[in-house]
């Protein structure tokens, strides 16, 4: 039976990753670097699919564009959330609209292009979208195509992909206002659709809350960030924390639905309900408290937060640690995603000012230090980037970044290294992106240094992440660590000292 509306997205977004969120970056990688037989299942198994050809646990923004169409006169039974391997299930003459929701639709974004580039081929996502769209039940239906998602500005800018895939209409930003809207549109008169739209603010009584699960029991808690960096596409978006009653209700739907765990989605959750950029931290104990003691959840996280705003508040990252029984044999760590960018004040001065606050960009790397060790301490693994190339960068900037991540060594956590990508609406939308021809003997330094500290604290830190994995998983990881391990980190020095060199003869 076919649906009207059909949500959906490429495969690679339609998965609960094992439970383990970070396993959803392997995404990134570019299509051939791991065999489809051995990324899928261990890195990306099928998401669970109800009778119908549902996902039961779908992308966080795909729900909310679905709570959004039923809040704003659409039925029930004309808005369908699909599985993207049962689409032959739910799209026939009837569907009108299909919408996809995309990460990294053209695998530009910045980590996978810092893959492709180093390594070579194509994104995986890319791949992937292209087959969701080329789908025999999509071409024959020849619905209205919506993309939306974090990563649809690769749309905007490349008009000629837009159109060489059969996308009508792409949303940038928001999608809760605006979707609706274009979605009667569409089905009023698709001519009329504009070929790119900007989607409006959201405001809290527009932000419905979802009616289906969630991938990894994801909620977002709060939506924009004000640290405003450059290059950064939530810096554009005003900051919003949403009412701990619905974050609440969220929980429950996926508890509901068999998910017993929650992570708490904001760019920084530890400016929940903030006054500006000062920490609120009753507000923010509160949430992990209320959250974690909501019946039938087992355990809670976080997806990132910042470490100035953990320099600043050490107190709040202690309680919710103890609040989430962190450093026990039952939840022995978690892992949120912090940045780290750069260990050079001058380019936090030139570039994201904010990102420091309180603190002076001058004080970064004592910030990031002592962000590290709260975290640390407080059994929290901190998963960082740092950006390669920022527009501006010169020799001792990256020696400054160096120097940072060997002072890191002692802190669970890891350091992935990104090449600058300039990403529409950014302040920065306009600069050249970095390159791997643009890579010094300096650089391999950095990406050197970035990858001893990761292959040191592996083993570590997959003991504790790893072991709710099934048997398979973890033999195959345990063989990964004990035989690939030693090999890789050698070939990663093989290959810095050969580019250096080269470079050097070059230069
Ligand atoms: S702190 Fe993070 S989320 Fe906020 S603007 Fe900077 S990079 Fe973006």
């Amino acid at each position: 039976m076919g649906y009207k509306i059909v949500l959906t997205c490429d495969r690679t977004m339609a998965s609960c990753y094992h439970n383990n969120m970070f396993f959803g970056f392997s995404a990134c990688l570019p299509q051939g670097v791991l065999p489809d037989w051995f990324y899928y299942p261990v890195f990306c198994p099928s998401g669970k699919a109800d009778d119908r050809g549902g996902l039961v646990f779908a992308n966080y923004g795909m729900r909310k564009i679905e709570a959004a169409l039923l809040a704003n006169g659409f039925k029930r039974d004309e808005v369908f959330v699909a599985h993207p391997e049962y689409l032959h299930k739910v799209v026939d003459e009837d569907t009108k609209i299909l919408s996809v929701s995309a990460n990294d639709p053209l695998g530009i974004g910045p980590a996978t292009s810092t893959f492709t580039e180093l390594w070579g081929g194509e994104g995986r996502m890319a791949v992937k979208l292209r087959e969701l769209l080329a789908h025999p039940a999509v071409k024959k239906a020849a619905p209205v195509v919506f993309l939306g998602g974090p990563g649809s500005w690769q749309l905007a800018i490349h008009p000629e992909k837009r159109r060489e895939l059969g996308i009508h209409c792409v949303v940038i930003g928001e999608g809760e206002v605006t979707a609706p809207k274009l979605f009667k549109q569409a089905l009023e008169n698709k001519e009329s659709l504009p070929e790119v739209v900007d989607g409006e603010y959201a405001g809290e009584q527009d932000i419905h809350n979802m009616v289906g699960g969630s991938t990894c029991g994801i909620i977002e808690a709060t939506r924009g960030c004000a640290r405003s960096c450059a290059f950064c596409v939530p810096a554009v978006r005003k900051v919003r924390s949403r009412p701990l009653q619905n974050i609440l209700d969220e929980v429950n739907v996926n508890v509901r639905l068999g998910k017993k765990g929650v992570i708490l989605h904001g760019e920084d959750i530890l400016l929940y309900k903030s006054n500006g950029l000062k920490v609120n931290s009753d507000a923010v104990v509160e949430l992990f408290d209320k959250v974690s003691h909501s019946p039938g959840v087992k355990w809670v996280t976080a997806s990132h937060a910042s470490l100035s705003s953990a320099a600043s508040s050490p107190k709040t990252v202690e309680k919710i640690s103890r609040v989430l029984e962190l450093g026990t044999e039952k939840h022995p760590t978690k892992a949120f995603q912090v940045g780290i960018e750069t260990g050079s004040p001058r380019l936090i001065q030139k570039h994201m000012k904010g990102k420091a606050y309180p603190f002076k960009p001058e004080q970064w790397p004592d910030v990031v230090q002592d962000g590290f060790r709260i975290f640390h301490e407080n059994h929290i693994v901190s998963c960082s980037t740092i950006i390669l190339g920022l527009p501006g960068e010169e020799p001792e900037d990256v020696r400054q970044t160096i120097d940072l991540v060997q002072k890191l060594e002692s802190y669970q956590s890891l350091i992935v290294p990104l090449l600058f990508t300039p990403m529409e609406t950014t302040r920065l939308e306009y600069a050249q992106p970095f390159l791997k021809q643009h890579l010094t003997p300096l650089h391999y330094e950095l990406l050197t240094a970035c990858w001893d500290h990761n292959l040191d604290w592996f083993p570590a830190l997959w003991k504790n992440y790893g072991r709710d994995n099934n048997i398979v998983i973890k033999s195959i990881v345990r063989f990964m660590l004990k035989y690939v391990r030693p090999p890789l980190r050698r070939r990663i020095h093989r290959n810095a000292r050969k580019h250096g060199a080269e470079i050097a003869a070059w230069t």
